[in-house]
């Protein structure tokens, strides 16, 4: 455990304030979209238009979110710490706050990639990708984002990132989605911990809990961590 690294560990709800609509609460585009039929590999199998205009959507939504109080705060944390933030966002709203080491676990809408190499990845900005854009092996472009069933990226860095932190964060996740949520219960004993939600649906053992939204806690907490730092 190392007292100067912080750990953060996000999930939609970090988002929901800058209007990107969560996962599980309704309202959302998600909605819309049968989640078995646009975030799985037999999804993109039967129907990979529906899926390409799903994330096309989401690219699009994404482009037009900015930053809020809270993914600013976690990057202001970089003043005093050396911080890792750990998200299972696909948006880039931790970037463009300023924080400079983020591990996406489930991909970025930014990118596209091969299906046939998925290291194959290319930087697409907010554009949208369609059928019949093609990779240098000439195979279909698909999003750059990690469907149910299929393995996140940068598990193990994660993990050794949990395993090392004095103080650990996690925001706005229902912690519903394996493995990554799993990857709480690496962090120290010792280390200070807190969870942010606005529902309890599950605390993780030996987390603080904070009940509110992450726009008006996070500043609070990261404001305390700097201060006694
Ligand atoms: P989730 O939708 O399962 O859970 C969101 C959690 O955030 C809930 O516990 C909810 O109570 C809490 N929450 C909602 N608004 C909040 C707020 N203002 N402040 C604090 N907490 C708030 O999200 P998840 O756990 O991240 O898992 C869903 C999956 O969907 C992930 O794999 C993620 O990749 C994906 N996803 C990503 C985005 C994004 O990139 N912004 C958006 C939707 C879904």
């Amino acid at each position: 455990m190392n007292s100067h690294k912080v750990l953060v560990f996000t999930g939609a709800g970090v988002s929901a304030e800058s209007g990107i609509s969560t996962f599980r609460d309704s309202g959302g585009l998600w909605d819309n979209y049968p989640v078995e039929l646009v975030a799985s590999p037999s999804g993109w199998r039967n129907n990979p238009k529906l899926v390409l205009e799903f994330y096309n959507r989401r690219r699009a939504n994404a482009a037009q979110a900015q930053p809020n109080p809270a993914h600013i705060a976690i990057a202001e944390l970089e003043k005093k710490f050396d911080v890792t933030v750990v998200t299972q966002n696909v948006d880039d709203l931790h970037e463009r706050a300023g924080s400079s080491r983020v591990l996406h676990l489930h991909g970025e809408l930014s990118k596209a990639r091969s299906c046939l190499d998925e290291n194959l990845t290319y930087s697409i900005g907010n554009k949208p990708i369609q059928l019949g854009d093609k990779c240098e092996l000439d195979s279909q472009l698909r999003p750059h984002i990690v469907w149910f069933g299929e393995i996140p990226f940068f598990l193990d860095e994660a993990k050794n990132a949990f395993k090392d932190a004095a103080y650990v964060l996690v925001v706005g996740t229902s912690l519903q989605v394996e493995p990554a949520a799993s990857l709480v219960n690496s962090a120290p004993f010792k280390a200070k911990k807190i969870m942010v939600t606005l529902e309890i649906e599950h605390s993780p053992k030996g987390f603080e809990l904070q009940r509110g939204k992450a726009g008006q806690l996070v500043p609070l907490i990261c404001r305390q961590w700097l201060t006694r730092a």
